[in-house]
C-alpha cells in the first residue's frame, strides 16, 4: 500500500521543491537579469488550463515584482483561452464562470464591456455568418468585443510568455534593452478563414515545437507553439496558440534597435487590419504600445 502524505509532508516537499528550484535559477527570468529570484512563476498561469493539469517545466524564476506584475491578467487570460467556438472544449472543467466571476472582480467593466450591443452583434454575426439558432437573439452567439482589459493581458502574458521559453531554450536570460513586439488574432480568424493567419507566414521557418505533458497526458491543444532561435541566439520567433481561442507571435531580438528596423517590413506581411499593426512590448529604441501609424523606420539601405 502506498503511504499515505500527511499535509506536512506535503508543504515540507512544496518548501523543499522551491529552494531547490531558486537554488538552480537564482536570477529572475523576466527582468533582464537585475534581480534575484525568490518566486516560482508558472507561464502560461495555471488557471488557464483544465482540471488543474499544467505542462511539466513550465516553472521559471521570478522576482517578487515580476510575478506580481501579471497577477492582474492571468485570469482574464485564462477567460481568454478557453474561449471555444467550435468544439466547445473549453470549459471541461467546469471552471470558466468561476474564472469569469473572479476577472469580474478584478476588472469590473470587463464583462460588460466584452458584450456587443444588439445591432453590433448582429452586423458581426453577419460578418462572420453565423446563425442564431431559431429561439437565439444575436447576441447569443457568445460573440464578444476585444477589450482594453485583454489587450492589455494579453500584452503582459504575451512578453512574459516570449522571455520565459526564450530562458528555456536559449537557457540565459533575455536582457533588458532587448526588444519584443507581438501581434495576435482571436478565434474570429478561425471563423472567417479556417485557421489563425497570422502563422502563415512563419509557418516554414524552422523551430521547435515540443510535446506539452502532465503525468502522460499531452496539452497541447490547450497551448502549444513553436520557438525559432537564430544560431547566435539574437533573434527569436515565438508563436504560441491556445486551442481554438486566441493566437499570438512575440518576435524578439537582444541587440538594441535590430528588430525596430525591419518592423515595417514585417507589418508589411503580417499586419492585420483587425487588431492592428505590432505593439512593442519592450524596446530601448521606439515607445511602447502600439506604434503610432505614419512613423518610419525602415531603414535607408533596406530594400
Ligand atoms: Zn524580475
Amino acid at each position: 500500500m502506498a503511504p499515505t502524505l500527511r499535509q506536512g509532508d506535503r508543504l515540507g516537499a512544496a518548501t523543499r521543491h522551491r529552494q531547490a528550484f531558486l537554488r538552480n535559477h537564482k536570477t529572475c527570468a523576466f527582468c533582464g537579469g537585475g534581480a534575484p529570484s525568490s518566486t516560482i512563476e508558472h507561464c502560461p498561469p495555471r488557471a488557464l488550463f483544465q482540471h488543474r493539469q499544467w505542462p511539466e517545466g513550465f516553472e521559471f524564476p521570478a522576482c517578487q515584482a515580476c510575478n506580481n506584475g501579471s497577477s492582474n491578467h492571468d485570469l482574464v487570460i485564462a477567460m481568454l483561452a478557453r474561449m471555444d467556438p467550435f468544439e466547445n472544449k473549453g470549459d471541461l472543467d467546469g471552471a470558466a464562470v468561476g474564472l469569469m466571476k473572479a476577472a469580474h472582480r478584478q476588472h469590473p467593466e470587463l464583462l460588460q464591456n466584452m458584450m456587443m450591443r444588439a445591432n453590433q452583434a448582429r452586423r458581426a454575426n453577419r460578418e462572420l455568418g453565423l446563425r442564431p439558432r431559431p429561439g437565439q437573439t444575436h447576441q447569443d452567439t457568445l460573440l464578444a468585443n476585444v477589450t482594453d482589459e485583454m489587450r492589455k493581458a494579453v500584452e503582459v502574458f504575451a512578453g512574459k510568455l516570449a522571455k520565459a521559453i526564450y530562458y528555456m531554450h536559449a537557457d540565459t536570460i533575455f536582457p533588458a534593452d532587448g526588444s519584443l513586439v507581438m501581434c495576435w488574432c482571436t478565434n474570429t480568424d478561425l471563423l472567417r478563414h479556417g485557421k489563425f493567419q497570422l502563422f502563415e507566414v512563419v509557418k516554414d521557418v524552422p523551430g521547435e515545437a515540443p510535446h506539452l505533458i502532465r503525468s502522460g497526458k499531452f496539452l497541447n491543444d490547450q497551448f502549444e507553439y513553436k520557438f525559432s532561435l537564430s544560431d547566435e541566439q539574437h533573434l527569436f520567433a515565438l508563436q504560441a496558440r491556445f486551442g481554438n481561442a486566441f493566437g499570438l507571435i512575440v518576435f524578439g531580438a537582444t541587440t538594441p534597435g535590430l528588430l525596430e528596423q525591419h518592423i515595417r517590413r514585417l507589418e508589411c506581411t503580417i499586419a492585420r487590419e483587425d487588431e492592428g499593426p505590432f505593439r512593442i512590448l519592450q524596446s530601448t529604441v521606439l515607445p511602447l504600445g502600439l506604434r503610432p501609424v505614419g512613423m518610419h523606420l525602415e531603414s535607408d539601405n533596406s530594400p
